[in-house]
């Protein structure tokens, strides 16, 4: 039977971009992909692009104040929150059509529609437009979750921080994971009075214990009003803003209130019951380690398939699911030890096991340091550095390493190839020490702090 296309791509976000171009431009596959959207997906458009340029520029005025400590007479700085919208929207902008050349150079046909199933081998375009295709891909990624309570329609949430007409002057995100945490320093980085508000004893829930309530504390210290053990139960217009009444009993009023309570999977209305795609609980397409669902034309990868929402993990999905079904060669992506940063203030690194996680499954050795890093030291910041290595004692290896301090997104990427190497303590150990820098230290801890 002949189709349309050999491969349909529905969503046009970092895994359907590159499982497209790699299938068209590596292995000759005719490919159409569909984006109902802006072209980019949540990374670049409403994720991790526009918010790492958001924690730019909420890191200068520490970085002003550093300046002042070091001689430097700086004036009076102001932000302009309209000056900056627009760079950021142009840069955008930029981005979205660099998205699409590259997929024009590729040879892939792009529609500007939304596309649902038909049937395993046939998508439709909101338009009416049908194409067959050997295979389809879903790519559809998430969208943020708001829980329903009372004026639940007055918070707003990532997707529109991008575009706020202003800043507010004061601020409440609930939340306590990647999302909340990051935009409450980044927020409170602009000049905004922050409150946090989250659910649980700590915030960042599933990273170490150690490192989460290092950056916990920095972040108050740095100004951020966390409430642990607090939710809010409803949310009320009144003449000065919104009011949010949590469930500790306190009352305040914000000008803005951001929910970053988890996302979900845009799995509704494409069809994919009738066809039997397997949904798990929160709507994720179920698939196996090669992407490919119940229906065997059919495959996922990233976010809507909910197993790590990391964009360089649906880039690494959708170019092992082009290589494996276009180019011959059976590629899995290995989810294992995949590092990733929180781009709070401090930054926050990590990879591989907790201390809490690394001792449920064998006896370790804990190694870690604290201490004030020379930069801002120097300027007279009170500012600490953490650093924690987790050690198999049967094997030595490192399990995990958790890295709290400026740069550590940038730090944890280079350990995270060791680690992934199945580098040991000891190889850490002889691995001389690049002076005088930060992460030097993770080659010098001697002596471990615990066993356990
Ligand atoms: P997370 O899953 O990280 O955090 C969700 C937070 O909301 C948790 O603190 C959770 O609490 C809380 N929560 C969930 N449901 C409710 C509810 N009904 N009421 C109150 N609180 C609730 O989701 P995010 O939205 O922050 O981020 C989504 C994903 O995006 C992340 O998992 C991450 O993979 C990715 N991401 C990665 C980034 C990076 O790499 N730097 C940056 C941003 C996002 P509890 O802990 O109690 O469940």
């Amino acid at each position: 039977m002949a189709f349309d296309y050999d491969l349909f791509v529905i969503g046009g976000g970092s895994g359907g971009v590159r499982a497209a171009r790699i299938a068209a431009a590596d292995w000759g596959a005719k490919v159409g992909l569909a984006e109902e959207s802006r072209m980019g997906g949540t990374c670049v458009i409403r994720g991790c692009v526009p918010k790492k340029l958001m924690v730019f520029a909420s890191g200068f005025p520490a970085a002003f104040e550093d300046a002042r400590g070091y001689g430097w007479d700086m004036g009076e700085a102001r932000f302009d929150w309209t000056t900056f919208r627009t760079r950021l929207e142009a840069e955008l902008d930029r981005l979205e059509a660099a998205y699409r050349r590259t997929l024009k150079n590729a040879g892939v046909t792009v529609h500007d529609a939304r596309a649902t199933l038909v049937d395993a081998h046939r998508v439709r375009l909101a338009g009416g437009e049908e194409f067959s295709a050997k295979h389809i891909l879903i790519a559809t990624g998430g969208r943020p979750f708001v829980p329903e309570f009372r004026g639940a329609e007055l918070a707003v949430t990532s997707n529109e921080m991008f575009h706020l007409k202003q800043l507010p002057k004061r601020a409440l995100v609930v939340g306590g994971g990647y999302i909340a945490s990051e935009f409450a320093c980044i927020l409170n980085g602009l000049g905004v009075d922050v409150c946090q508000y989250y659910r649980g004893a700590q915030i960042l829930r599933g990273f170490d214990d150690e490192a989460r309530g290092h950056v916990a504390t920095a972040m108050q210290a740095d100004g951020i009003n966390i409430h642990c053990g607090a939710d809010v139960m409803r949310l009320e217009r009144t003449a000065g803003g919104i009011l949010a009444v949590a469930t500790d009993g306190t009352e305040r009023e914000f000008d803005l209130v951001m929910y970053a309570t988890g996302r979900r999977p845009n799995t509704d209305g494409l069809g994919l019951d009738a066809l039997g795609v397997d949904l798990g609980r929160q709507g994720q397409i179920v698939v196996d380690r090669f992407s490919q669902t119940a229906v065997p034309s059919i495959f996922a990868v990233g976010d809507v398939t909910g197993r790590i929402n990391l964009t360089p993990v649906a880039i690494r999905e959708g170019h092992a699911f082009a290589d494996t079904v276009f180019g011959g060669k059976s590629t899995a992506f290995d989810h294992e030890l995949v590092a990733s940063a929180v781009f709070t203030r401090p930054e926050f690194g990590s990879v591989g096991l907790s201390e809490e996680a690394a001792r449920d499954q064998e006896p370790i050795e804990v190694y870690g340091t604290a201490f004030r890093p020379m930069k801002t030291a120097f300027a007279g910041r009170p500012d600490r550095v953490m650093m924690k290595l987790i050690v198999s004692q049967a094997t030595r290896k490192v399990l995990g390493c958790h890295i709290v301090a400026p740069e550590a997104g940038e730090m944890i990427q280079l350990a995270a190839i060791a680690i992934r190497m199945g580098a040991t303590k000891e190889d850490f150990d002889r691995t001389c020490a690049v002076h005088p820098t930060m992460a030097e230290e993770l080659v010098t801890m001697r002596k471990p702090i615990r066993s356990a």
